[in-house]
């Protein structure tokens, strides 16, 4: 039977949002949408299924202050005349990203108080994240109490991890209250795992690397279309550089910013989470295309960083994975950044991978050289769709 279906992704400062018409076979997007630069240059665009505008707007800065305010704008549009027009009916479901799902939940979950409440208790592990996917929740509960909701986790894709990925090498006390290497980014990676069994099903059960380069980022190890490690871990601190976000340093810098210049703990979570990465390293921006179009030597720098730290994490993973079939491109910069992706895969270039570099300025699925033994594919993610496979799949199974 169909069901109409509404995906949320909510950020730090965006909400990404998506309605399908669903059943047990097909996914059909009726509706996508986005309102970022929450709380600095706000803007909502809405669509149709088929790319078609729906409905554009800019605001001033003070009129979406949160992702509060956001979220409020977009659940009024859905449920007015436009709203549900363009959905073709009243929701049936609304699925959330949730970022954190602790060590307990290994898959998504209908929210009922209990899940609710232990989703709750998780915000401890995600501080920043995790009220900014709790507000959507709370919100259709207070329009439709009896809405079904599904919570989708971030980290659910990576909990089949081995314990000797799980650990870090501190004491098991610190473990057992939930000091792990978690893994985020799971709704996309778990995305691109099914994907791979429709585009290159040669290599969906083999030892794939995959890219999420975005705002975030992060490497996942695939095999036989399951995680078995990641670059982030207990925080989406970890891994590789981001736009604002160092990825791994050494935990002694803490240290240092603690004691030697007197910075609390609020003010070292702004700074690793906002001051750092490509915008840190290079003191310009944390956007690629800035970094690429600029002339500074310091813009330069921060690129081959980025490019040198993935390849360094690349042969760690390759590592993990003893050897690799595939390395996989997905996200804004994986998808769009066909300059960075060349020189990933040439510092890639001793497993195997290798460039077809008509092919990679095209943005071909599939970008592998001739001659390469390891693919190398661009694969656009869907985070939406996952949340709204993964909210029918558990309601009606
Ligand atoms: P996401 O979080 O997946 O939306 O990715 C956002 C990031 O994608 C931005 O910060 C940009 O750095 C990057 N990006 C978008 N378009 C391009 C492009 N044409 N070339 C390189 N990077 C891009």
């Amino acid at each position: 039977m169909q069901r109409l279906i509404l995906a949320v992704n909510a950020g730090s400062s965006s909400i990404k949002f998506q309605a399908f018409a669903a059943d047990h076979a097909s996914l059909e997007r009726r509706v996508a949408g986005q309102l970022d630069g929450i709380g600095s240059q706000p803007r909502l665009v809405i669509k149709t299924g088929a790319g078609d505008i729906l409905k554009e707007q800019s605001f001033a800065t003070g009129e979406i202050a949160s992702v509060e305010a956001a979220e409020e704008l977009i659940g009024i549009w859905l449920l007015g005349a436009d709203g549900a027009r363009a959905v073709g009916g009243p929701l049936d479901a609304v699925g959330h990203r949730v970022v954190h799902g602790g060590p307990e939940f290994a898959g998504p979950a209908a929210i009922d108080d209990g899940v609710l409440a232990r989703i709750t208790a998780l915000t401890h592990l995600a501080p920043l994240h995790q009220p900014k996917n709790l507000a959507p929740i709370h919100a259709w509960r207070r329009r439709q109490p009896n809405l079904p909701q599904v919570a989708c986790f971030d980290t659910a894709f990576h909990r089949g991890h081995g314990e000797l990925a799980d650990r870090f090498a501190i004491p098991d006390a610190l473990y057992r209250e939930g000091v792990r290497r978690y893994g985020f980014h799971g709704l996309s990676y778990e995305f691109i795992a099914q994907r791979l069994r429709d585009v290159a099903p040669e290599i969906a059960d083999g030892r794939v690397i995959v890219a999420h380069l975005g705002n975030g980022c992060s490497l996942c190890a695939v095999k036989n279309g399951r995680s078995i490690d990641s670059t982030m871990s207990f925080t989406a601190l970890d891994g590789i550089p981001m736009g604002t976000r160092p990825g791994a340093i050494d935990p002694g810098i803490v240290l240092y910013l603690l004691r030697e210049k007197g910075m609390d703990a609020a003010a070292i979570e702004r700074f690793l989470y906002h001051e750092c990465g490509l915008k840190g390293l290079s003191g310009i921006s944390n956007d690629v295309r800035v970094l690429e179009a600029s002339a500074d030597p310091m813009a330069r720098l921060a690129l081959d960083h980025f490019v040198y730290r993935i390849a360094k994490e690349m042969g760690a993973l390759a590592a993990v994975l003893g050897g690799i079939d595939a390395l996989v491109f997905t996200a804004g910069i994986g998808e769009n950044g066909a300059a960075l992706r060349r020189e990933i895969v040439a510092a890639g270039a001793w497993l195997g991978l290798g460039l077809d570099d008509a092919a990679n300025q095209a943005r071909a699925l599939d970008i592998s050289g001739k001659g390469a033994s390891a693919r190398c594919l661009v694969i656009p993610t869907d985070e939406e769709r996952m949340i709204a496979r993964h909210t029918y799949a558990t309601l009606w199974p």
